[in-house]
């Protein structure tokens, strides 16, 4: 799992005007707005993987879109409740069907984690309608991204998967600047020099689950991995958070040795003269790759 595609903003910027005018965008996810969708409310119509963009590019608003549609609370930008619902007949639909890569690549960071909620809550509605220990059809629990079993009580809520990225590095030889280890994915976008990556398993820490990929994947022991930032991410499916890490190979000797399930190629860079075919701008992989350079360099 890696992050893929290209962009130019970096992170957590907020310069960018919001949906509603001039000043930083900021987005609060919501499940409840206490009113009615109204007409000038950020309206996203989800079909499949693919959001509905307005030909400007923008998100669109409720009242360009037909009436009549399920919407449901997905948050706020800027304070403009935002609702989103399944595309019953996309093609009807006035605007231009994008994915989450593309939106997050063009859009301020907040109207990408908007995007990604929506994705998520959208594809989470449709997998979990029926009661998975008595069938019984679900109902929304007011209030809370929460779907309830009227007949046994059973409550699910949105699972959140969280993947660890760890940039690891040594220091460099005969003093030279330090040296990033970057991989090349089995999978995915695979001509990118990307970082170790996976998954956390039930029972582990964030930190135990970075060691563990790092000896998976490149076969390398850590020091302790130094937490550096988070981003939501909606490209390896639907409510995925990415914590990122930064941290030091024990031995500075050691070369890594790849799991060919997972990679193609590791290779140590010298952070003044990494690949150009890194992650993109808006990644957090990027900005972890960025942070080890500018550290690195010095
Ligand atoms: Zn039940």
């Amino acid at each position: 799992m890696s992050p893929g595609g290209a962009g130019t903003r970096t992170p957590h910027d907020a310069d960018e005007p919001g949906a509603t005018g001039a000043g930083p965008a900021r987005f609060l996810p919501a499940a409840d707005h206490g009113r009615p969708p109204h007409p000038d409310d950020l309206a996203l119509a989800v079909a499949g993987r693919k959001l509905l963009a307005g030909a400007d590019g923008r998100l669109p608003r409720v009242g360009e879109l037909p009436a009549g549609i399920d919407w449901v609370p997905v948050g706020t930008l800027d304070g403009v409740p935002a609702w989103a619902a399944e595309a019953a007949d996309p093609e009807a639909l006035p605007g231009r069907w994008r994915g989450w890569r593309s939106l997050a690549a063009d859009l301020p960071e907040p109207h990408a984690a908007l995007a990604g909620r929506a994705l998520a809550v959208v594809t989470w509605r449709r997998t979990h309608r029926w009661c998975g220990a008595c069938r019984t059809e679900l109902t929304d629990v007011p209030g809370e991204t929460a779907r309830r079993c009227p007949a046994c009580g059973l409550t699910g809520f949105l699972p959140l998967s969280v993947a660890v990225l760890v940039a690891i590095t040594r220091p460099g030889r005969a003093g030279g600047p330090d040296e990033l280890l970057l991989v090349r994915h089995a999978y995915g976008p695979t001509e990118l020099w990307a970082l170790v990556a996976g998954f956390v398993e039930a029972g582990e820490s964030l930190e135990a689950a970075a060691g563990r990929e790092v000896a998976e994947e490149v076969g390398l022991a850590i020091g302790r991995p130094t937490y550096v930032d988070s981003q939501p991410w909606a490209m390896s499916g639907p409510g995925t958070l990415l914590a990122g890490f930064t941290a030091t190979v024990a031995d500075p000797s050691a070369e890594p040795v790849v799991d060919p399930k997972e990679l193609t190629e590791a290779r140590w860079f010298p952070v003044d003269a990494l690949p150009a075919e890194l992650p993109p701008a808006y990644s957090l992989s990027r900005w972890l790759v960025d942070a080890a350079a500018a550290t690195g360099s010095r």
